[in-house]
């Protein structure tokens, strides 16, 4: 039998394009573990601990966090997962990398595993909707799901559907903390497609629509690029 590919799958767009959630629902579909390291800084906050000062600093700003700390966050977090996974895990990738930086250390630290980057799938949404998207946005605070006020509503307006949890709106989804996050998208974080344009594994998806069709398209278009 050959031996198990890893796949490593990147979903980028700007904030508010539907990565968390396209992310929670192609994830699970694709034996992919979803990794989103704004939920990672959203759990470090939460702990209350000496890091949580520091990230909190930054993260309610809508500054990115520094690189350094950012890529020791992610990787200590991927290998506890390949540890519990006996490393056959696959890795949806979701809010890194953001910069030529972090896209230099992913490569870098894929190419020492032989492992590579089995598609980029860019979510693009004009920018007057983004604005709209993200101000409704409500969040779980047990599982992390994502919901919207008027185009996505929970059953209930203050309950997870899934498991019951609090739902809160984020400290950063203010149209301050939205609008500087968008500016480093777009400044720093869509240079870095053309990266992957170069290497064949941009996959580019219209997310202005329903979140089924947009979920549907994302499916049809990884069908050849992820090994079961
Ligand atoms: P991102 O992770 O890219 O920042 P989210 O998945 O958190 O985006 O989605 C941002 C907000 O937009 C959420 O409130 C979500 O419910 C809503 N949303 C996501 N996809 C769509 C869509 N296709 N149409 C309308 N609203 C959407
Ligand atoms: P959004 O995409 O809506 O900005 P995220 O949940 O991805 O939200 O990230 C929230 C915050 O976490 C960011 O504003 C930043 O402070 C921090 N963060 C997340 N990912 C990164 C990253 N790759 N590098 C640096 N900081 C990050
Ligand atoms: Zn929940």
């Amino acid at each position: 039998m050959a031996e198990h590919a890893v796949n490593y799958v990147i979903i980028v767009g700007p904030q508010g394009a539907g990565k968390g959630t396209q992310a929670a629902a192609v994830a699970p579909r694709l034996g992919l573990e979803h990794v989103a390291t704004g939920d990672l800084f959203r759990a470090i906050l939460k702990s209350e601990s000496e890091l949580g000062d520091e990230v909190r600093h930054y993260y309610d700003q809508g500054a990115l966090v520094p690189d350094d700390l950012t890529i020791r966050v992610l990787f200590a977090h991927i290998e506890q997962l390949q540890e519990e996974k006996r490393g056959t895990t696959g890795v949806l990738l979701d809010g890194f990398p953001r910069n030529a930086a972090q896209a230099k250390s992913l490569d870098d630290a894929l190419a020492e595993r032989g492992e590579a980057i089995s598609a980029v799938v860019l979510v693009d949404v004009p920018r007057p909707e983004l604005m709209k998207r993200l101000t409704g946005r409500l969040v779980c605070s047990n599982c992390g799901a994502t919901y919207h006020r008027e185009f996505n509503p929970p059953k209930s307006a203050e309950t997870c559907d899934q498991c019951g949890g609090e739902l809160f709106q984020r400290s950063d989804d203010t149209p301050e903390a939205v609008e500087k996050r968008l500016e480093i998208y777009y400044e720093q974080t869509e240079p870095i497609l053309e990266h992957y344009r170069e290497q064949g594994v941009l996959l580019e998806i219209d997310g202005n629509r329903e979140i089924d069709s947009v979920t549907a398209d994302i499916l049809d278009s990884l069908k050849d690029r992820v090994s079961a």
